[in-house]
């Protein structure tokens, strides 16, 4: 995959290099989502897909990039280690090109919130973009945990971004019994059985898998279309529940399309991270 600078207003947009006789092209909007299981999916008009987006959704949005292009050759993005850090030292490395365009921002204008069984995702007005997330597994190597955090100031490169996704070892067993070959290893994400964390060298954070909701979360929400300013709460949420509460943001009219001067745009992810912050996201 290739990630390439885009014009303002372009949005993030994905092209299927290895796609010929249709659209290649695959908006990254929330209107775009199509069902997957345990990660995120968009498809175009021409049933085109492109799938596990969210870590470099997560990745371009922690930095700071509103308008990217990106090349894929084949129907799934790159998981390389279950994080988005891989692909933050990248954009990071590279630099990111400062557009000469007023920051457009979706400002959410009242609560809009969704539960389903014990799981709940609220979006709520605030200035710039701060969550909160809670997750409660019977796994001891898990257990509870639940964290709070400012996107403002890099924030997602030093707190979330080297967070890997995780998985039970019974899960992977099935998926290998059902011939998944895609299934989750311990070369890409946390594997635990119970107590115990068999991924060699164990956690990157006690909290590592709250931080890694985070991170997805952070990916899901960047299908709003342009930073939101607002605050993110969710207990136990997926990828499908944050889908549907940015769905549901714009279908209940709660948010509301607005440009930032310079001042407020600081508070927003991405702001103030410089090259020398490259290391801390490895
Ligand atoms: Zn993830």
């Amino acid at each position: 995959m290739v990630i390439h600078p885009a014009a303002a207003g372009t949005g993030i947009r994905f092209r299927r290099t290895d796609v010929v006789g249709c659209d290649p092209q695959i908006l990254a909007l929330w209107s775009a989502l199509v069902p997957a299981r345990l990660s995120t999916r968009v498809a175009n008009d021409d049933g085109v897909e492109v799938g596990t987006i969210e870590h470099v959704m997560a990745a371009l949005a922690g930095c700071g990039v509103h308008n990217a292009l990106i090349e894929v050759d084949g129907p799934e993005l790159p998981i390389l280690d279950g994080s988005a850090a891989p692909f933050v030292v990248k954009i990071r490395a590279c630099g990111v090109v400062a557009l000469d365009a007023p920051l457009e921002v979706l400002r959410v204008t009242r609560p809009v919130q969704l539960v389903e069984g014990d799981a709940m995702a609220r979006l709520e007005p605030a200035r710039g973009f701060s969550m909160r997330f809670e997750i409660d597994f019977a796994d001891g190597a898990i257990g509870r945990q639940m964290r709070t955090l400012d996107l403002a100031n890099g924030a997602f490169a030093h707190v979330l971004a080297d967070s890997r996704t995780f998985c039970r070892k019974s899960d992977v067993d099935a998926m290998r019994a059902q011939g998944l070959a895609r299934g989750g290893s311990i070369h890409n994400a946390v594997v635990v059985d119970g107590d115990v964390v068999l991924s060699p060298g164990g956690l990157r954070h006690p909290d590592e898998p709250v931080r890694h909701k985070m991170l997805d979360a952070v990916g899901d929400l960047a299908l709003a279309g342009a930073p939101l300013m607002g605050r993110y709460v969710a207990r136990k949420a997926g990828h499908a529940l944050t889908g549907r509460l940015v769905a549901a943001l714009f279908e209940t009219g709660a948010v509301e399309r607005i440009t930032l001067d310079a001042n407020a745009a600081q508070l927003l992810p991405g702001i103030g991270l410089g090259r020398p912050d490259i290391p801390l996201s490895a």
